[in-house]
């Protein structure tokens, strides 16, 4: 069994992003518009001659009724199956109501969680990054996925703790 790495966070953060430069593949569709991957989607990543297989979910809007209920229990379902979750936030946007319940959901299921904050490019990161510290999760990266920065650092430390 490959180690599982599972993207959840809400809609428009850039979790498709990332799974496709993590798998280069394209398979997750990425988009301007919200929530268009519904449903779980694996693709498999070498890093370091290392396999991990990751999953890429549709988000979590915390108005989940209808398609979007559908979705927060996919994501719910990918974190279940994971080794490591990867919790994507917007610098840009900044810290959400809907941030801070997956945060609360994610402290209470003992899975390793790294708190990435996505599209830092443009924007002071201390800055950025003081709020989400607010979230009560230890590794917090900030990083931009459609850039890459932080990405091979993060990967380093997460293959390390395999
Ligand atoms: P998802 O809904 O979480 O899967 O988000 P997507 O991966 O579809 O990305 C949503 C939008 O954010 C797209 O327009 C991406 O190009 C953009 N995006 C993703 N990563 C970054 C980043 O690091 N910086 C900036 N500025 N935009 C990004
Ligand atoms: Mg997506």
């Amino acid at each position: 069994m490959l180690p599982v790495i599972a993207l959840v966070g809400r809609p428009n953060v850039g979790k498709s992003t990332l799974f496709n430069r993590l798998t280069k593949s394209r398979d997750a569709l990425v988009a301007n518009f919200e929530g268009l991957t519904r449903d779980r989607k694996y693709g498999e990543a070498t890093y370091d001659g290392r396999r991990l297989l990751l999953i890429d979910t549709g988000g979590i809007t915390g108005e989940e009724v209808g398609i979007d209920e559908e979705m927060a229990k996919q994501s719910l379902a990918a974190v279940e199956e994971a080794d490591v979750v990867f919790f994507l936030v917007d610098a840009r946007a900044g810290l959400t109501g809907v941030d801070e319940v997956l945060a609360r959901h994610l402290r209470t299921s003992n899975k390793k969680t790294y708190l990435l904050v996505n599209k830092v490019d443009g924007v002071n990161i201390d800055i950025a990054l003081a709020d989400f510290y607010a979230l009560g999760l230890e590794k917090v990266c900030p990083i931009t996925a459609s850039q890459g920065h932080g990405v091979r650092s993060l990967m380093e430390e997460v293959l390390s703790g395999l």
